[in-house]
């Protein structure tokens, strides 16, 4: 099936690593230019290097999505580089885990920011040129956490918080020729969940708890991604797809 991104202009935050540097690589592959998004600059420059290296188009813009200033230059250089962002992905995200009665505001407090108010602040610095152009897909990273899992009442607050937004914004964007959609993943294999000390026990009880048996890749999230922010998803739009494995509860 042709997608139809070739040409386009792909951001994902949070693609230094993990699912959004996947994300860029799929986009990438898909004939995108690609726009490489991270906290950490260096994360970012080497992502965006490995996808120079293979032949494609892409640039690394580093940008801290909780800061209002680092956003609005995001989108600007992204622009200035690129000529536009026609598909924004609202990746960049982190758990600060531990029971809410003991849970120290901080890690309330920036699990909440991270996730809302980088996805508001991107979304937000994005929106005029979309809008000008008619045209536009924002995918927004949430989380099967949002039927709630102890120890997560921050991270599944914000991620289910994540969904309001999508649906919110569905409606005022839609009659400018944008899409706004969120993907829920459930557990995926990324790099930093695979040096967790404990991973292979988090492991095989994910996978005793997953109904398909097995658990996801980043790919899994990236194909999913890519399709809603394609030509081929125009009629899509405020919807949220799990991608799970069919695992929803804790
Ligand atoms: P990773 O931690 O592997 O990658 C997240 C990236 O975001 C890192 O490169 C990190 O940089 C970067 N980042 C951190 N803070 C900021 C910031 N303020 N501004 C910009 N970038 C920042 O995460 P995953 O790939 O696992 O997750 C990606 C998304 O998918 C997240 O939203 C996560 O909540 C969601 N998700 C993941 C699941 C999973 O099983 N992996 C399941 C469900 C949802 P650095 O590390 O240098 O700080």
């Amino acid at each position: 099936m042709d997608l139809g991104l070739d040409g386009k202009v792909a951001l994902v935050t949070g693609s230094g690593r993990g699912i959004g540097a996947d994300t860029a690589r799929a986009f990438a592959q898909e004939g995108c230019r690609v726009v490489v998004s991270d906290i950490d600059p260096d994360t970012a420059a080497a992502t965006a290097g490995r996808l120079v290296a293979d032949g494609h188009e892409a640039v690394a813009i580093p940008c801290d999505v909780t800061d209002e200033a680092s956003a609005a230059h995001l989108i600007e250089a992204a622009e200035s580089a690129f000529g536009a962002v026609d598909i924004l992905v609202n990746n960049a995200g982190y758990l600060k885990d531990g029971y809410l009665a003991k849970m120290p505001l901080a890690a309330w407090e920036s699990v909440i920011d991270i996730i809302l108010k980088g996805t508001f602040l991107c979304s937000r610095a994005v929106l005029p040129g979309m809008m000008a152009r008619k045209n536009g897909r924002i995918v927004n990273i949430s989380s099967r956490s949002i039927f709630g899992n102890p120890g997560q009442a921050n991270y599944s607050a914000a991620k289910a918080g994540l969904i309001g937004f999508t649906r919110a914004l569905s409606q005022e964007a839609g009659r400018f020729g944008i899409t706004v959609n969120a993907v829920a993943p459930g557990f995926i294999m990324t790099e930093g969940i695979q040096s967790l000390p404990h991973f292979e026990r988090l492991r095989e009880a994910a996978i005793a708890k997953n109904p398909v048996g097995f658990l996801g890749e980043p790919r899994d999230v990236s194909d999913t991604v890519l399709f809603l922010a394609s030509e081929r998803a125009r009629y899509i739009s405020g919807t949220t797809v799990f991608v799970t494995g069919g695992r929803y509860s804790s």
